[in-house]
């Protein structure tokens, strides 16, 4: 029998106010424990939750960003559950009317673009946390988390594989930082994935019973465990055993995922509005600021840079993976453009700014991208500016160094020789480029005295014996040569 997979993804982003959800405490990572818990977020009796605007704009920003619709009034809702970490004994949720309903994310998988539906997206505090690790024999707790402010963004069950889950959840990542609603840092804990996993006959349409695996915090860890899961309960089908509705967790080390609780369903948790927070209104005027303040989308950027630049699908699609990229893709293309106008107007190539988009895309895509990779680091840590970048790529498109200098050059910018100027590496590099025709004929003259039999071996119809004598005068000029002339000039003298 075949299966096929259905996966819907349940996002927790943490909201990237400085005071928490409903106190003024703070929100910062990483500080000693519970010295950022305020009466509100330990529970103290009589204290009351007083919302943070900064939250419901960014709640807004999103749901605006994947084309929702904004409820208005949004409800507060209590989830009631006991756990240590969890003072009040419940935690401030939405639940039948959350701020966010609706809307898309749109993604590239593989060669095809999927769209996934948005179930909503809600308001919601976080808990706080259990320490095991630095207490023998007891569990320590620290509140600090308590009361932060997250967006619970549901998606409906519309992936299908584990690779499709991961593309959504990355697009996801790369869009709540693109708005700046979320910092995206999965390592601690601002951007997590519970992954709700079930497999049906391909071809049938009733949805099969689902297990959730909670917390994923990296993008391997949500592509490892539902390729574990599904195996899995494929495997409990055909062996005649039938999926009962579950939470999970996953185990980096084993790679596999292990019960944590048989599912408890929603009544379970007898939600009830709750009686110390008003209906959430938003105005059409608050809606409108918050509308008129959206920065450009990636997919809206994308398709400009298509149309504007003149770049392939592909490249637009790596320079708006991320915002730092798009804008350190523009300001390079912006500087060289005014800087290298009028040698590209006398060489005829026009648009300029086409011409001079294609060559930065790839630099940012290539050398740079893999530069970046190499090290591991992110874009907004890289040593070079798009100023200093774009007075190196002027010198390609002055051709006084050609793309093998440009590569010395780029090494030599990063380690931040020479303030990072290119012209200064150049001197000082004795890097600049040889397009003095006669000079380059002279070398030309000498390597072919030099190689009669190679010379021979053309003539007599071996072109590889030209490519050769190429590299011979690329050396003889220690790369300095300008390649377009050497190949001109070689094929002149070489001609019957
Ligand atoms: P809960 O809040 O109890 O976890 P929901 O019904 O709101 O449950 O669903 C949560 C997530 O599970 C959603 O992303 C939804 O798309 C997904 N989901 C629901 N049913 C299935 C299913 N049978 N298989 C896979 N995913 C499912
Ligand atoms: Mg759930």
């Amino acid at each position: 029998m075949k299966w096929e997979v259905v996966i819907g993804l349940e996002t927790h982003a943490q909201l990237s106010t400085v005071s928490k959800i409903f106190s003024g405490a703070a929100t910062a990572f990483g500080a000693a424990p519970n010295t950022q818990a305020c009466g509100v977020d330990i529970a103290l009796p009589g204290v009351l939750p007083v919302l943070n605007t900064g939250a419901v704009e960014r709640a807004i920003r999103f749901g605006l960003a994947v084309g929702a619709k904004i409820n208005s009034p949004s409800i507060f809702a209590r989830k009631n559950y006991f756990y240590p970490d969890l003072p009040k004994g419940y935690q401030i949720s939405q639940y039948e009317r959350p701020i966010v309903e609706g809307g898309t994310i749109t993604m590239q998988v593989g060669d095809t673009e999927k769209t996934v539906r948005l179930t909503r997206a809600h308001l919601e505090e976080d808990a706080g946390k259990s320490l095991h690790e630095d207490f023998q024999g007891r569990t320590g707790i620290d509140l600090n988390r308590a009361g932060t402010p997250l967006l619970e963004i549901v998606s409906e069950p519309d992936m299908r594989s584990a690779e499709e889950a991961v593309a959504y959840a990355k697009m996801l990542h790369t869009l709540v930082r693109w708005i700046d609603v979320c910092d995206g840092n999965m390592q601690e804990g601002s951007f997590r994935c519970d992954a709700n996993v079930s497999v049906r006959p391909a071809g049938s349409t009733p949805l099969g019973t689902r297990r959730e695996i909670k917390n994923l915090n990296s993008f391997r860890f949500l592509q490892q465990a539902i390729e574990y899961e599904v195996r899995w309960q494929i495997n409990e089908l055909e062996d005649g055993r039938a999926i009962q509705q579950a939470t999970v967790l996953f185990n980096p080390d084993t790679g596999e995922t292990r019960l944590m609780r048989t599912k408890e369903d929603a009544h379970d948790y007898r939600y009830f509005p709750d009686p110390d927070l008003l209906p959430l209104e938003v105005t059409a005027e608050r809606l409108e600021a918050v509308r008129a303040a959206m920065p450009e989308l990636p997919q809206a950027m994308r398709t400009r840079f298509v149309q504007e630049y003149r770049l392939a699908e592909y490249d637009a699609l790596l320079l708006t993976a991320s915002k730092e990229t798009a804008t350190f893709f523009e300001e390079t293309t912006r500087v060289t453009v005014a800087a290298s106008k009028v040698a590209l107007a006398m060489d005829g190539q026009e648009p300029v700014e086409s011409g001079v988009a294609k060559l930065v895309a790839n630099w940012i895509n290539g050398d740079i991208a893999s530069r970046l990779n190499a090290e591991a680091i992110e874009l907004r840590n890289i040593p070079i500016t798009p100023g200093q970048l774009a007075k190196m790529l002027s010198r390609i498109l002055d051709q006084k160094i050609n793309n093998k200098q440009a590569k010395v050059v780029l090494e030599a910018m990063w380690s931040g020789e020479h303030d990072g100027d290119a012209d200064k590496i150049i001197a000082a590099l004795g890097l600049e480029q040889i397009s003095d025709s006669g000079e380059i004929e002279k070398i030309v003259d000498q390597v072919l005295a030099a190689n009669a039999q190679q010379v021979a071996d053309f003539r007599a119809g071996k072109e590889k014996a030209f490519n050769s004598l190429v590299g011979q005068v690329m050396k003889a000029s220690r790369g300095k040569a300008n390649p377009q002339q050497v190949n001109d000039i070689l094929r002149r003298k070489l001609a019957p």
